[in-house]
């Protein structure tokens, strides 16, 4: 039993098991933290949501819901004023990393989610990174009891 979740570890990658960029919760850099978007916040359910500026393929930070404990909705913070304080590392990983990798990665970095770039090197132009989606731990796991499921 053992050994077949390893080998679905071994086999798959973080492409095969990512949530794609356009299923992402993010927020625009630029967003102001009034009532409505923090309520947005909470909604979301999320408990990290990645930051991007200007389009959607260009992550620049992350966000943690619990930062926002002591951000009063009155105040109308800039998200830019949280990100900058707390600047939490982000994780990038290619998207023909395998399982087993980006398992060991979350084991060994504070952080369990990691963003999924490709180099596109389709088209004429020059090639350049492209976002998938993200990872977390939690796919990571879901697919090591599906494969121990899978086995018995
Ligand atoms: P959370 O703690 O926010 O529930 P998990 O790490 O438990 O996140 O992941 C649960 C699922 O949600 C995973 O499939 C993960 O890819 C996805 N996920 C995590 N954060 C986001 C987000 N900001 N937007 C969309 N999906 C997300």
């Amino acid at each position: 039993k053992e050994e077949f979740s390893k080998g679905a570890l071994r086999t798959k990658t973080v492409e095969d098991i990512l949530t794609p960029v356009k299923d992402c919760f993010m927020l625009s850099s630029g967003a102001l933290l009034d009532f409505n978007r923090m309520s947005e916040i909470m909604q979301s359910g999320y408990t990290r949501i990645p930051v991007y500026e200007e389009e959607r393929s260009n992550i620049v930070d992350i966000l943690y819901v619990k930062d926002l404990a002591m951000v009063d909705p009155d105040d109308c913070t800039p998200l830019s004023t949280i990100t900058k304080f707390y600047n939490h590392p982000l994780h990038f990983v290619f998207n023909d990393t395998k399982l087993d990798a980006v398992l060991e990665e979350f084991k060994r970095g504070k952080s369990h989610m990691a963003i999924v770039q490709k180099v596109n090197n389709e088209g004429e132009g020059d090639p350049f990174y492209e976002v998938l989606g993200l990872v977390t731990l939690e796919d990571v796991i879901e697919e090591i009891i599906k494969s121990e499921i899978l086995d018995e």
